[in-house]
């Protein structure tokens, strides 16, 4: 299956995209993610991409693009992936679109999680992520680790990200408005939308998309 998450920041993609991808055994593919290896690798693309993210923007879509292309071109993605944070403009979209059809492919459906705004905030400014793997992900309230700091998965080093603070997201949010919303018209138009709430316990919200997932997209 080929398979868009789109939803706001908060809304628990990562999360979900990590169940889902392991559920669906194909692999979960966040541009975020790769410009954050970027980052800490000191890779020229992640000196590109650094600033636009902290200030919670959209790096440009030239770099985004290829690099994503890229990444889906990889033998593990030969029969499917899950794209967590790709496309997020109409641009980008329209870019995936033509790529899939010249390889005679197209997605199978665009998983629409949806959260209201107030919880998106609390969401994020409480959200603690782990430095090896950024789907150990935890909530200093909703979700905390057993010891402060450090992740239950793996030991790893938890840590509040650059663009998690307050003001940057409501930037990211604006962005997600502005930006990323008509990607789902864009894709309604395919006949491809499941909408799906994000509020509940994670392990209801994996269930509620499988359940989607296989009711709705190109396949019902
Ligand atoms: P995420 O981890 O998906 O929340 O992405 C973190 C940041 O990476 C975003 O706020 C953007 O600055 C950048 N980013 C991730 N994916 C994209 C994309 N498809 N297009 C442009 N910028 C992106």
């Amino acid at each position: 299956m080929r398979i868009v998450l789109v939803g706001p920041p908060g809304a628990g993609k990562g999360t979900q995209a990590a169940y889902l991808a392991k559920n669906l055994s194909i692999p979960h593919i966040s541009t975020g993610d790769l410009f954050r290896a970027n980052i800490s690798q000191g890779t020229d693309l992640g000196r590109q991409a650094k600033s636009f993210m902290d200030a919670g923007n959209l790096v440009p879509d030239e770099v985004t693009i290829a690099m994503a292309l890229d990444r889906m071109a990889q033998p593990d993605a030969e029969n499917g992936f899950l794209l967590d944070g790709f496309p997020r403009n109409v641009f980008q979209a329209e870019a995936l679109d033509k790529a899939l059809t010249a390889d005679g492919l197209h997605l199978d459906a665009v998983l629409d999680l949806e959260v209201d705004e107030d919880e998106v905030v609390k969401r994020i400014a409480g959200r603690r992520v782990c430095r090896n793997d950024s789907s150990h992900v935890f909530h200093v309230t909703y979700s905390p680790p057993k010891k402060p700091g450090v992740c239950d998965d793996c030991g790893g080093e938890l840590y509040q990200r650059d663009d998690d603070s307050e003001e940057t997201v409501r930037t990211r949010l604006e962005v997600y408005h502005t930006q990323t919303e008509p990607i789902i018209d864009h894709y309604r138009e395919q006949g491809l939308v499941v909408t799906i709430s994000a509020l509940g316990k994670v392990a209801e919200v994996t269930k509620r998309a499988m359940a989607a997932l296989e009711e709705g997209g190109r396949a019902a």
